[in-house]
């Protein structure tokens, strides 16, 4: 019988700090594509590969740590969940609450959210809490409220969080059979880039900064070797570039559109430890970026998982890229979530014509 994904947690017990008999929340996320991309590989003269982050089921990664957050709520008395969201965590946090049978509230920047996320955040029945600041104000506000009253924290500062993200790690070394020589990824919050470099560590059989003490390593190595860590981030939002945080950050990435990353020390670390760097790419190699991967590709991402393939094209024309080296790119949300960015500039005519076969084809120029 066809094996059926059962989810992070089950897929990868015995590396997450999970029992085989407590419960769980899932929604069947992980187990996600690895995409080679012949286009990608032209372009750098390496072998590329995309990791299709937006069949989650909540149309991003933040799924992967969302099912394990979530999952230990249920450990505990809350009865709610809270995030600070620029929109996939709250279409994640709100979807799973559901799963689990919890409430959620979701703290917002005013006037800053794609409309499909913030679709699925109300569609999952989610509390929506609209403040007039930016993403941190709004973190800042979530922790304090879960610190006074009986509401879980759900957003990266959630240890919890990066533990499922680094499932992403494991799926790519399971799939290639090694660790890739350089994985590449956008970076706002800088959650997943540690999620990642934990995930590659502990498969190579050594622990970083953000491993739980349960998990450490108690099994066989299955990886040879960790990868460079390649950390884009927008122009306008790159703190970690900078190396100080930014006070009104501005892109088109509304997924990266953040000035103090929570992880800020565990990417560092992520950095340093496995021999990359972190960049920062503009809002027009973005949108060029995106557009790309949609028409030489065939996979349609949102502006901030853009940022991978724009830092990837960005470093290839520096000649940065070894030739012949294996490259994966994170690609961390569906394009389908922010139409109205991918669509701008483009000039859509729908004016009918006559329907007939000779008109349309006309038309097509057959
Ligand atoms: C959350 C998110 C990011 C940024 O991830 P961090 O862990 O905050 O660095 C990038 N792209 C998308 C689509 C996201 O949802």
């Amino acid at each position: 019988m066809a094996h059926q994904w059962q989810g992070v947690i089950r897929e990868y017990q015995d590396r997450l700090p999970f029992g085989p008999d407590d419960e769980i929340v899932t929604l069947g996320e992980g187990g996600t594509p690895l995409v080679h991309a012949p286009a990608l590989d032209e372009k750098t003269g390496a072998r590329v590969y995309v990791k299709v982050e937006g069949v989650n089921p909540t149309g991003s990664f933040k799924d992967r740590g969302m099912t394990t957050a979530i999952s230990q709520v249920l450990q505990t008395d809350a009865k709610m969940v809270a995030c600070a969201s620029t929109g996939n965590t709250s279409a994640s946090a709100a979807a799973y609450a559901v799963a689990a049978g919890l409430e959620s509230a979701v703290i917002l920047p005013a006037g800053k959210i794609a409309a499909g996320k913030l679709a699925q955040a109300i569609v999952h029945g989610a509390h929506l809490v609209a403040v007039d600041g930016n993403f941190d104000d709004c973190l800042r506000i979530a922790r304090e409220l879960t610190d006074r009253y009986p509401v879980a924290l759900v957003n990266s500062v959630n240890p919890y969080r990066l533990q499922g993200q680094k499932t992403a790690a494991f799926e790519i070394v399971d799939a290639l059979g090694d660790a890739p020589d350089i994985h590449v990824l956008p970076v706002g919050n800088a959650g997943n880039i540690s999620a990642y470099w934990m995930g590659y560590s502990e498969y190579a059989g050594h622990t970083t900064l953000a491993s739980m003490d349960e998990t450490a390593l108690h099994l066989p190595p299955v990886a040879t070797k960790t990868p460079q860590m390649w950390g884009v981030q927008a122009w306008g939002a790159a703190p970690l570039v900078l190396g100080h945080p930014v006070k009104n950050p501005e892109t088109v990435a509304t997924a990266i559109r953040i000035g103090n990353p929570a992880s800020w020390k565990f990417a560092e670390a992520a950095r340093d430890d496995s021999g990359g760097w972190i960049d920062r790419v503009t809002d027009d190699e973005i949108l060029a970026a995106q557009a790309f991967l949609a028409s030489h590709v065939g996979i349609f991402i949102e502006p901030g998982s853009a940022a991978s393939i724009a830092g990837l094209l960005k470093a290839a024309d520096a000649g940065k890229i070894p030739s012949g080296a294996t490259v994966v790119c994170t690609v961390t949300g569906n394009g389908l979530k922010d139409t109205a960015t991918a669509l701008s500039g483009r000039s859509l005519d729908f004016t009918p014509i006559e329907p007939t076969l000779e008109a349309v084809a006309r038309t097509l120029g057959l």
